[in-house]
């Protein structure tokens, strides 16, 4: 019978941290994956160069965490974006900053953090076994005993730490195969749904691929429930694709479009985008008129595209029934504020998003009531710990995700190995 002080299940960026984590405090680690690889969706993560953490203060990382990132205060305690900073330049991997506090390996490069981890398991003695897929695991008397493989063999050890992921990019190992398994020691799983993930439409102009490639810049972009109250906005870049929105401003909406459909019952939701966001719309008609004086004789739709992408301006001339053909002189007032008011709320009708396996990140999980936050210990089975995508935890991508990841699987590992080393 063979047995260790800490099984970890999934070798992404949480299972992995907690092997460390584990290890450095002393317990016999074995860390299982059924993949032939560890890291694969950390090795695709931020456009294959891997978006490590983001240097942002607390606060403003929590809440770049809209999944329950206030659940992660304790975990924060013992592990951070600093201290996610400081744990790879120990390991001799340089990181820089980018916009909006990104921060990547100096490389570019996934490959090199995913490299930097695995030479601080085996380094640690951790020992790996991939190509091992779990079935499930065994308990006795409310306690988690071990775990059986699909082939029937079992591996004991008074802690088993669950980093099984979530359900997005299955291709990645990532099947949720965790959720049944939490199910099972008594715990619940919030509703899953696909965060992180482009908004899909069936508006005519999207049907008809009018706009297909159309990337806007810095726009803004805003989610409105069926009483007219603005849901949450988000300023960033927007792409029009052949089935609806993406770029990193429709993503961050994709949750609040998921929870508005399901909650008003509606076929769609009203998505509006702020083309001119740093303009009021009086400043709008008043610059927009001025860069059509310039050029009098010229029709508009030739004079605007100094002021907007030329692929939407045929298309904002018709929804607000002006000719495209019209100089200065013959600007009807009326419908050029109208054309300003689409300018600055151009009305998007949103009618869902890509499936959770097509999303990055998956929403729902294990029920974050269930665990204890200072510990990743679970409320339900003694010995069982949770971290990382499995838990009802997700943030925007740009390395919340990720650092959420690191954080729960450094205290999991740290907690797991304290527990069983004082039972020794
Ligand atoms: C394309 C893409 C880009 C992303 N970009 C970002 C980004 O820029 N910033 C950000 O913060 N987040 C990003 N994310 C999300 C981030 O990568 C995940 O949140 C993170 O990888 C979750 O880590 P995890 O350790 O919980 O699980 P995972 O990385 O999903 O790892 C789970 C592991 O468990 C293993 N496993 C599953 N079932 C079993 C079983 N039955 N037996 C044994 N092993 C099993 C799997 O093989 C896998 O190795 C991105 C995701 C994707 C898909």
């Amino acid at each position: 019978m063979e047995r260790t002080d800490v099984i970890v299940v999934g070798g992404g960026p949480s299972g992995l941290m907690a092997s460390i984590s584990a290890a450095r405090n002393g317990a016999k680690v074995i860390l299982v994956d059924k993949g032939d690889r560890l890291g694969r969706k950390l090795a695709i993560s931020g456009g294959g160069r891997c978006n490590v953490t983001n240097n942002k203060p607390l606060d403003e990382l929590i809440q770049h965490i809209p999944g329950n990132g206030r659940f992660l205060h304790s975990a924060f305690n013992h592990f951070n974006n600093q201290d996610i900073i400081e744990f790879f330049e120990n390991l001799g991997i340089a990181l820089k900053e980018e916009d909006n506090g990104r921060m990547f390996p100096v490389s570019d490069k996934a490959k090199t953090v995913v490299e930097s981890l695995l030479g601080e398991v085996r380094r640690l003695g951790v020992a790996i076994r991939v190509n091992q897929p779990v079935a499930h695991l065994l308990y006795e008397d409310g306690s988690v005993q071990g775990v059986r493989f699909k082939d029937g063999s079992a591996l004991y050890a008074p802690a088993v730490i669950l980093a099984t992921g979530g359900k997005s990019v299955p291709h990645t190992g990532s099947t949720g195969d965790g959720y049944a398994w939490a199910e099972a020691a008594g715990h619940s799983i919030t509703d899953l749904y696909p965060t992180e993930v482009p908004l899909t439409s069936n508006t005519y102009f999207i049907r008809e691929k009018l706009l297909q490639g159309l990337s806007l810049r810095d726009i803004r972009i805003a989610v409105w429930n069926s009483k007219g109250k603005k849901i949450i906005e988000h300023q960033g870049d927007l792409l029009f694709t052949h089935f609806g929105l993406s770029g990193p401003a429709a993503l961050r909406c994709s949750q609040f479009v998921v929870k508005e459909l399901k909650r008003s019952g509606l076929q769609t939701v009203q998505v509006t985008i702020d083309m001119k966001p740093d303009l009021s719309l009086d400043e709008l008609v008043r610059d927009s008129l001025r860069i059509c004086a310039q050029e009098p004789k010229k029709a508009i739709k030739n004079v605007l595209k100094h002021l907007l992408p030329e692929r939407v301006i045929p298309l904002l001339l018709e929804q607000s029934g002006i000719d495209e053909g019209t100089t200065y002189d013959h600007i009807p007032k009326q419908p050029w504020q109208e054309m300003c008011q689409l300018i600055k709320a151009f009305p998007v009708k949103v009618n869902g998003t890509l499936s959770l396996e097509e999303a990055f990140v998956t929403g729902g999980g294990v029920n974050l009531k269930e665990i204890d936050p200072k510990t990743m210990h679970s409320k339900k089975a003694r010995g069982l710990y949770f971290c990382g995508e499995i838990l009802d935890v997700h943030g925007y991508t740009g390395g919340y995700n990720i650092t959420a990841a690191f954080a729960t699987g450094y205290t999991a590992g740290m907690h797991a190995a304290q527990q069983t080393l004082h039972q020794a």
